[in-house]
């Protein structure tokens, strides 16, 4: 399998967006505490997310005649690469940027593609994914949430979706959902619609997570009225293309950088305590040599999505390993601290650690957990 991932580099011309793009991010958050730039998944900032779709780092990959920016998978690499690493708040224009928009751009109607597609560029139309209901998580199949069409070719749409990430937040939902027959029907008879979220019959209530943050939702539909133009793709088509949009989220850089913040702070924490022993440089070299193998092998999916391929199995692999690193790395600082008693730290590396230790048992839930990974990994071997 490995064999499908071949060495590959950035591009010079987006290789040389860094520093202007460093210096538009260090500017925005340089009031923002360790603990908050921790949060980057989760932080929410619509007014920076704005400011980066003026500045032209927002629908990197859809075309210009679409107001995107009309480069591509490479460049947004980058991109994501300097907000993460950065910890700044991505929450805002996240799944519109790296879902919505390309599911649109390839699915949507002319009509859809130039309503919806200027404003995520600009950041002003901010998306969240309907796929799980209460009972289908993992088994998307079994969605029960249904739109029914009515004579007047408007669809009417009841039901519930949960751990909706930002639904309060947001604009719109692109909602999987049943268009015909029965929930016995499995993967047939689903399709997704854009759900403007502003409409009478839904009402939204925050889910409060282990960390204390509220920032997914359950989310509730009752007798909500869609208008024809809410179906994006084809009706029944909407399985073909969930596992399609799965693809875009599950293999990119944002797979491996979730605690890299921490290690950041840790690292400088080291060099402010002078710790320099030989366990303590293992430790260090260890990690960074894991995040640059894996940052190659994310590098690798990037190239075959620059071709123009869907590589769902080598971007399962790709998060099955990135989420087990970032799940690692609290615990081995949080170890590494408390070996080491009589050194002074920082409260706010504690708070950083504290935040994100308890965020990481989500990393690998969020987008498809572990084991449905590995399900799609043996079936891509054919061992299944
Ligand atoms: C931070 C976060 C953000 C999220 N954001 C969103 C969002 O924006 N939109 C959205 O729609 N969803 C979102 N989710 C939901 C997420 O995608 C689901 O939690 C996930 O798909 C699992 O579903 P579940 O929680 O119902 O668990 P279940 O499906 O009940 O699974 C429970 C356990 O059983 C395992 N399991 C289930 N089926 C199988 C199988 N066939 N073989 C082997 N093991 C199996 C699972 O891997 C898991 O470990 C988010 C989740 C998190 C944690």
């Amino acid at each position: 399998m490995f064999d499908a991932l071949s060495l590959s580099a950035l591009p010079p011309e987006d290789e040389a967006l860094r520093p202007a793009l460093r210096t538009l991010i260090a500017g925005a958050i340089a009031d923002l505490p360790l603990h908050r730039r921790a949060r980057s998944w989760q932080g929410f900032d619509a007014a920076f997310s704005r400011k980066l779709g003026q500045a032209g780092y927002l629908g990197l990959s859809l075309p210009k005649e679409y107001g995107g920016i009309g480069r591509g998978p490479f460049t947004r690499f980058v991109v994501v690469e300097e907000l993460l690493s950065a910890g700044a708040p991505v929450a805002g224009h996240w799944i519109a940027d790296r879902q919505s928009g390309p599911l649109i751009l390839h699915y949507g109607t002319e009509e859809q593609r130039r309503f919806y597609l200027p404003r995520i560029s600009r950041g002003e139309a901010l998306f969240c994914i309907g796929m799980s209901e209460p009972g289908s998580g993992s088994d998307l199949a079994s969605v029960r949430s249904r739109a029914d069409l009515q004579k007047d070719g408007s669809w009417l749409l009841n039901g519930q979706k949960i751990w909706t990430t930002n639904a309060m937040h947001s604009d719109y939902m692109i909602a999987l959902v049943r268009t015909s027959g029965t929930n016995e029907d499995r993967q047939s008879g689903l399709s997704q619609v854009i759900v403007d979220l502003t409409l009478p019959g839904i009402t939204i209530r925050p889910i409060v997570d282990l960390t204390g943050d509220a920032h997914f939702a359950e989310v509730f539909f009752d007798d909500v009225r869609l208008t024809p133009d809410a179906l994006i793709g084809e009706e029944g088509q909407g399985w073909r293309q969930v596992t399609a949009e799965l693809a875009f989220e599950r293999s990119g850089p944002e797979r491996i950088y979730s605690s890299v913040v921490l290690i950041d702070a840790w690292v400088r924490h080291l060099d402010a305590a002078g710790r320099k022993d030989s366990a303590t440089l293992r430790l260090v070299g260890t990690l960074t040599a894991q995040l640059a193998v894996l940052r190659e092998m994310s590098l690798a999916v990037t190239a075959r999505l620059v071709e123009g391929e869907s590589p769902v199995v080598e971007a399962s692999l790709m998060k099955d390993i990135g989420t087990g690193f970032e799940q690692a790395v609290p615990q081995l600082i949080g170890d590494d601290l408390a070996s080491n008693p009589d050194e002074p730290v920082d409260a706010e590396l504690y708070r950083t650690l504290l935040y994100v230790t308890h965020i990481a048992p989500s990393f690998s839930l969020r987008g498809g957990t572990r084991e449905i990974l590995r399900g799609i990994i043996a079936r891509g071997l054919g061992l299944r």
